[in-house]
């Protein structure tokens, strides 16, 4: 059959024919999943997928996603089905309430076929970290590289061809830097935007529910069924939800796109620099406009270590709830204390115990103006940098990594480099002022993609979708998947 690596539209027009039914789809995407070997799933639907195909008779044909299987990351709440966050602490958890997201694409009668691996509790990019082990780039069918993360899963079903979308979150840059390392389009809106209720907090001043489609037009329809105000979640917001699709018109006439050189000067891939210089003049040959800007270097470096701090401090504050007895197994321990401490040492990985470490230190009463403080004053600065080069352009763009998608050994970036602290870490700045972002794919280096991303003013989502469909017409990159695997 093979509906499943095309596009939304396309297998919404398969369906609506008769060409391919639900349960058709649903099988095939089942039995990919079982036959993938990319370590993409922590749970796969076979019964509860099946069981919202009786339900799909009371819902409406027409609308896009109807019938459509999808992949959820694992930190989303799910009813009845098992979630972890990729952590042994949530080992056994069965929440009892959906998230806002799965209610809104159960509602528009899109099937849930799994739940998809991340970095432990969404913490991390490289894919390592869940407690279910590494999860590969479907690009690389010797495993030898890695797709990122933090959602690793949610990329790897969809760059592997089991589902046309999948859900994820971003709190740094979780959904826009895998979509680059894996060919896919990843859209992380306006904070906001769309309802966290459900979403487990990592830091929710930036945290943001993502997704994966394999182009732009896809991402347009599936914001129109997950954006909106719930009243569950109180930072959810009541702006207007438009037709997004309508703004996919490739246009790209008079947009204002600005370039920050700092940014592109910093990275070292010829490849990447090549096909995002050839690709800006082809943009300008469309009616662009390029204003190249500059951006305060001290600023730019100073973006990982404040992401840092901020999201450490609210990251152990907002899991000071994972304490062994709410949720999840009992590790042993007569007391309160000592069960929470069996739960959180047996229960975190090395990484989540650094981060709380970090963010524990920088709260601490004797720190907090120092590095709490400082860290919020940093992100306000950097923040206004940014918004000043919007107040002039439609968008910022860049690539969306300084290279593709990283060795799982002997890779030896340098932490220090501009490199790595600027063009490595730069997507935070859509999550520091919750700026509407987009990731697309820009090209390919040794069979391995890369990509680019644009971000854009709060609530302009109409406005990113159009500049990303006319890149995506100069680039010609989108429906792709991996070949690689059984099917
Ligand atoms: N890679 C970033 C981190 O390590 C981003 C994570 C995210 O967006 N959830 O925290």
């Amino acid at each position: 059959m093979g509906y499943l690596r095309r596009s939304i539209k396309e297998i919404h027009e398969a369906l609506i024919s008769g060409a391919v039914t639900p349960e058709e789809l649903v099988r095939e995407a089942l039995t990919k999943a079982h036959d993938n070997n990319d370590n993409a799933f922590e749970y796969i639907c076979d019964k509860e997928a099946y069981e919202q195909i009786k339900d799909l008779g009371s819902k409406d044909k027409n609308n896009m996603l109807w019938g459509i299987p999808f992949v959820c990351k694992d930190n989303f709440s799910t009813k009845d089905i098992p979630t972890t966050a990729s952590s042994n602490i949530l080992n056994g958890y069965v929440p009892i309430f959906d998230s806002e997201v799965v209610i809104r694409l159960k509602n528009a009668g899109a099937i849930l076929i799994g739940k998809a691996t991340l970095d432990e509790l969404a913490m991390g990019g490289t894919g390592t970290t869940g407690h279910l082990g590494d999860t590969y780039n479907p690009w690389d069918p010797s495993h030898k590289h890695q797709i990122g993360g933090s959602s690793c899963g949610s990329a790897a079903s969809v760059a592997a061809g089991i589902v046309p979308f999948s859900i994820g979150s971003d709190t740094g840059d979780s959904v826009r830097k895998p979509a680059g390392y894996s060919a896919l389009v990843g859209v992380k809106p306006t904070w906001g935007r769309i309802s966290r209720f459900g979403l487990f907090p990592f830091a929710p001043s930036m945290d943001h529910v993502g997704y994966f489609t394999r182009n732009v037009f896809d991402g347009a329809v599936l914001l129109e069924t997950l954006a909106g105000r719930d009243e569950k979640d109180s930072t959810s917001s009541t702006e207007k939800v438009i037709k997004y699709s309508d703004s996919v018109d490739g246009n790209l006439k008079g947009k204002k796109i600005a370039v920050i050189k700092e940014i592109v000067d910093s990275i070292t891939n010829d490849d990447i620099k090549t096909a995002f210089e050839s690709n800006l003049k082809e943009m300008e040959e469309a009616g662009a406009v390029i204003n190249y800007v500059s951006m305060d270097s001290d600023l730019l470096k100073a973006i990982y270590p404040t992401y840092i701090v901020i999201s450490c401090a609210e990251a152990t504050s907002n899991n000071a709830n994972l304490d062994g007895i709410k949720f999840g197994p009992r590790m042993g321990g007569h007391t309160y204390e000592e069960v929470m401490i069996n739960a959180r040492t047996k229960g975190f990985s090395e990484l989540i115990k650094r981060r709380f470490v970090i963010g524990s230190y920088a709260l601490m009463r004797e720190n907090q103006e120092e590095l709490f403080l400082r860290a919020q004053k940093a992100r306000r600065l950097i923040v206004n940098a940014v918004n000043e080069i919007l107040k002039d352009n439609d968008g910022i763009y860049m690539p969306s990594a300084p290279n593709t998608a990283p060795l799982f050994e002997g890779n030896s970036s340098n932490k220090l480099s501009n490199e790595y602290l600027i063009a490595d870490n730069c997507l935070a700045i859509g999550n520091f002022g919750g700026l509407p972002s987009i990731t697309l794919p820009l090209g390919f280096s040794n069979g391995l993609p890369f990509g680019s991303n644009l971000t854009c003013k709060p609530f302009d989502e109409a406005t990113m979708f159009s500049i990303a469909s006319g890149i995506e017409n100069i680039t010609g990159l989108k429906d792709l998947s991996a070949k690689g695997g059984k099917r």
